[in-house]
């Protein structure tokens, strides 16, 4: 059933990962039902909830499963990007009472208080990145819908499971964890395939990466949370981007992604590379300023060096008028770093989970 030289051709898009997970591939990300092995027809969750548009799909595979009578216990989310929610307003009216969980640092981005930090195509690697700006970045609300994970790690609907905030992609991502036979539902924190290019993104080559890094804005979390995954031992590795990997293969490639992380991840130039945006539970506090691409600077100086030039050659002219250019002062400007002043009051969890979960998993 598992293997580690899958490709997309060979891979039903809907299909068994372990007894009591199953995965849906929606286009490029995955969403998985997630129940307990001794009662294959549920009760059951859903983790992600795919691309919009899908909510008829995941419905259809769902009573596939387990009837079409039984909705979700609950609906986890590992975060809330469009490809990790976009089904979920469908969903959520198919399914009226189905509770919603998040991490609290993630709430902001699902109760349309605060957008994700701007994705990066200036970190490369590929087509997925550079079409990484027409994503969508408005903030979704699903209101009173969506709750705070429990803060014990125990994870809704799921006995046996505990959820692992694993920030770096986004400030409250988190995975989930089934203990017993160490089976990783991981989110983007770690993928089994190379997000940012187009060409392995379609045929899904098996091999184990960090998050897509176009929508990555702390690549220090992003390291420390891969590096907490290496040493849990994982057998199973099912990611949000990627055909799931297991075994003694998925745990080198994942130590060897840990021990070098900085060197064959973290992208060479971006804007987060240096300085990472930083948030707390009222959502984005400090984003970066974007980097400058090389050619629109050197027409920018140049723009400058003629400008002068034009300046120097015509102040000499009688009667010509003084009027300034502009208001420099005033000017605010695209590259100027831009912070929120809407605090919230929320840093629940964060550091103290992680504080936990690192004395847990040595
Ligand atoms: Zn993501
Ligand atoms: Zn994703």
């Amino acid at each position: 059933m598992l293997s580690n030289t899958a490709s997309r051709a060979d891979t039903p898009a809907f299909t068994p990962v372990v007894p009591g997970l199953s995965v849906l591939r929606d286009v490029f990300v995955n969403l998985y039902y997630a129940f307990d092995p001794a009662q294959p027809q549920g009760p059951w969750v859903l983790i992600d909830a795919g691309l919009p548009g899908s909510a008829s799909k995941i419905g259809a595979h769902a009573a596939e499963l387990f009837g079409s009578e039984q909705p979700p216990a609950a609906i986890l989310l590992t975060h809330g990007h469009f490809d990790h929610v976009g089904a979920l307003d469908g969903l959520l009216k198919a399914w009226p009472e189905v509770p919603v969980f998040a991490h609290p640092l993630e709430l902001p981005y699902l109760t349309g208080k605060s957008s994700y930090p701007p994705p990066d195509p200036t970190v490369g690697g590929g087509m997925m990145a550079y079409m990484s700006f027409v994503y969508p970045k408005h903030p979704y609300d699903f209101g009173s819908r969506v709750q705070a994970l429990p803060a014990d790690g125990s994870v809704p609907g799921l006995p046996g499971w505990r959820w692992l905030h694993t920030p770096g992609h986004t400030f409250g991502h988190v995975s989930f964890f089934r203990e017993q036979d160490k089976v990783l539902v991981a989110g983007d924190a770690m993928t089994t395939v190379k997000g940012e290019s187009g060409l392995y993104t379609l045929t899904q080559k098996q091999e184990v990466h960090g998050p897509p890094a176009y929508f990555t804005p702390d690549w220090d979390s992003a390291r420390a949370s891969v590096e907490l995954l290496a040493r849990m031992d994982i057998e199973v590795a099912a990611t949000g981007h990627g055909i799931p990997m297991h075994g003694d293969e998925l745990r080198r490639q994942l130590t060897a992604l840990a021990a070098q992380f900085d060197a064959v991840e973290r992208p060479k130039v971006g804007r987060y590379v240096k300085q990472p945006a930083t948030a707390d539970g009222g959502g984005v506090r400090f984003i970066p300023p974007p980097l400058v691409n090389p050619w629109v600077k050197g027409l920018a100086i140049g723009g400058a060096v003629l400008g002068l030039l034009a300046l120097a050659t015509s102040g000499g002219r009688k009667g010509r008028s003084q009027k300034p250019l502009g208001k420099p002062g005033h000017y605010t400007g695209p590259a100027g770093p831009r912070r929120y002043t809407d605090h919230g009051p929320d840093q629940r969890y964060s550091q103290q989970r992680t504080d936990r979960i690192e004395t847990q998993y040595p």
